[in-house]
């Protein structure tokens, strides 16, 4: 059963560079999928097409079985589904404070007041952060800033999270400890993660299904145990 999808999808940046040359992959509902790769795999780009920020020159997205709708009623709809958590989570983070910040997309949905609250508390406690709800953002450390800005995402309630990078620059603590906070999520939410990830030792530890990218193709898929034990 997959949720999002990626049918032959071709991209080429405006200065002619090929990122993604006829990707097909299915993401499926409730597991975590890795996209590994290194530098320039296309990786980025490949989770701005899921996201719709990026729309292919050929080839489609699709959300639930259905071609992505690239008007602007079709991308609000489709981002309160996808989530997207970049790798600089200063791109992500810039309201007074973290409670402001993690509150500022379910205020955009226009949600109740209480639903809100209650959204972001659950947000918080969920990635550890609610003692630092009142901290100005830029104060946070590192670590904390990926999680603030994961709460961000999971408080409006995504089906499918997608994050790239999401252990770049944290201590091996920190990578388990983010890892464990998705595993959760997904386990509690029912929601599907995604990870882009350059990082080889995470994947058979906490993906179900991994895809394998090179310089903007797909070279493997499979399980990690299928993938890592063919070479
Ligand atoms: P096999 O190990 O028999 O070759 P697969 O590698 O196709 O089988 O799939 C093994 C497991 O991975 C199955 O439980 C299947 O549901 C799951 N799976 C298959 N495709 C995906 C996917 N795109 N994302 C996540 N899990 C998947
Ligand atoms: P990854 O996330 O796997 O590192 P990217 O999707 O960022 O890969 O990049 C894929 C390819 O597209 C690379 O060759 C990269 O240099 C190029 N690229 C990325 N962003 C742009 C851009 N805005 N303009 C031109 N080329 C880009």
């Amino acid at each position: 059963q997959s949720i999002l999808e990626a049918r032959d999808v071709n991209y080429i940046y405006s200065d002619g560079t090929h990122a993604l040359n006829g990707i097909t992959m299915a993401i499926e509902k409730g597991k975590t999928t890795a996209v590994l790769g290194g530098n320039g795999a296309g990786k980025s780009t490949l989770f701005l097409c899921f996201n719709g920020i990026l729309k292919p020159r050929t080839g489609s997205i699709l959300f639930d079985k259905s071609p992505i709708d690239y008007s602007r009623k079709g991308m609000k709809e489709l981002r309160s589904h996808v989530g997207i958590v970049f790798q600089d989570p200063d791109s992500q983070l810039f309201s007074a404070s973290v409670y402001q910040d993690i509150s500022f997309g379910p205020l955009n949905m226009k949600l109740p007041q209480e639903e809100v609250a209650a959204r972001v508390k659950t947000a918080m406690e969920r990635t550890g952060i609610l003692h630092l709800k009142d901290k100005p953002t830029h104060s946070l450390s590192f670590g904390q800033k990926k999680r603030a800005a994961i709460a961000g995402v999971l408080a409006m309630s995504p089906q499918v999270l997608v994050l790239d990078e999401p252990t770049a620059g944290l201590d091996p603590s920190g990578v388990s400890e983010i890892m464990k906070l998705l595993k959760e999520a997904q386990r509690d939410l029912g929601i599907s993660v995604v990870i882009a990830t350059h990082d080889i030792d995470i994947v058979p530890l906490y993906c179900d299904y991994t895809y394998v990218m090179d310089q903007g193709s797909l070279v493997a898929e499979g399980t990690p145990h299928n993938v890592f034990s063919q070479k």
